[in-house]
């Protein structure tokens, strides 16, 4: 099989609502899919969702890196030799871990395609399905009442919170929402590195009786020390996000025990085989993983997906990007039903595209 045709598109999909978070307020998201299409009539799909915050790209980038870089490198290429191919770009993608996640994405589409088989099948199968957290950015007291009661409402069971600019008002936030949603109802919270230490102390003294089940990114990424007195202080399980974009972090990690959890993320760490041996080293550490996403289309919520479903140590997920975008190309590639997320049973990610 060779690899004789690429295609890169950028769309951009407007938000619902905008949402703010610690550092940044968002209203529209673009990704740039990727299509290999090969002399067997056989093709794969792969989406990059760039963030100049997070992964360090533009879509520019992640253009010129799959038109400019990609494209040269496979085109003639075997796609079923994807371990090949990505160890081959891993240099010149270091830079660029969304397009490369595109690249990864699309060539175990394509796997998918050839091999008649779902993606979350191919790797293992060890779940068919996994609940996600909904996410509520920074709002006024009401607004995030409001909406927590209406997320719940439609049967989602987990609710993540964002906060980090001002802890006594995220206190007093998650306090009355769960006072509103009752105890069944799990929370989650994520000061993406809004805090200090003793702020991060306090925010987890103050919420003591709303039993938060996870704090993610209490502080900045720029200090691992200060992560980890977090982590040995507070009774909660402190998960890192953004202190997490490599396999070699994902080392540091769990070497320095400077956190109890980690959120993986396609686009952060480049795809799905980077993100497989990144929880091989939160297994054999002991650290939780959580599957979490950027602002991308369904597509990249299904890959996501698929890893989870495949690996029984990613036991939590935070998948909710999709249900927040207008116009995205591949809509329905995961069902959603109580807030419980579940692959459709197509080949590959399971998105048919004209
Ligand atoms: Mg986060």
């Amino acid at each position: 099989m060779k690899i004789t045709r690429i295609e890169v598109w950028p769309v951009t999909m407007r938000l619902l609502e905008p949402y703010r978070i610690a550092y940044e307020v968002i209203e529209s998201a673009t990704n740039v899919f990727l299509r290999i299409e090969t002399d067997e009539g056989i093709g794969g799909i792969g989406c990059a969702a760039p963030d100049e915050q997070i992964t360090g790209e533009t879509p520019d980038d992640v253009l010129s890196a799959l038109g400019d870089v990609v494209e040269p490198a496979v085109l003639g290429a075997d796609p079923l030799r994807s371990a090949c191919l990505l160890e081959m770009l891993r240099p010149q993608l270091k830079q660029r871990p969304s397009a490369m996640a595109a690249l990864d994405m699309a060539l175990h589409d394509l796997l998918g395609h050839k091999s008649g088989l779902p993606v979350w099948k191919l790797l293992g199968g060890y779940r068919d399905s996994i609940m996600t957290s909904i996410t509520i950015g920074i709002l006024p007291e009401q607004e995030t009442l409001e909406q927590a009661l209406g997320w719940v409402q439609q049967g989602f069971r987990s609710l993540k919170l964002k906060g980090g600019v001002d802890v006594e008002s995220d206190i007093a936030r998650l306090m009355r929402v769960r006072e509103a949603v009752g105890p069944d109802i799990e929370l989650r919270f994520d000061a993406n590195q809004g805090f200090t230490l003793e702020q991060a102390v306090r925010f987890v003294e103050g919420t003591r009786d709303a039993g938060v089940e996870l704090f993610e990114q209490p502080t900045p990424k720029a200090d691992p020390a200060v992560l980890a007195s977090v982590t040995r202080q507070v009774h909660l399980p402190v998960m890192a996000d953004e202190s997490l974009m490599t396999l070699r972090d994902a080392f540091h990690l769990a070497k320095d025990e400077l956190a109890d959890m980690v959120n993986v993320k396609l686009m952060k760490v480049g795809g799905i085989a980077e993100a497989l041996h990144i929880n091989s080293v939160a297994r054999a550490a002991g650290l939780e993983v959580m599957v979490g996403c950027m602002d991308e289309s369904c597509l990249g919520i299904a890959a996501g997906l698929h890893f989870a479903l495949a690996r029984p140590n990613v036991q939590y997920a935070d998948l909710d990007s999709h249900l927040a975008l207008e116009g995205d190309p591949c809509a329905g590639a995961v069902r959603i039903v109580d807030g419980i997320l579940y692959p459709n049973d197509a080949p590959g990610f399971g998105v048919t595209l004209d």
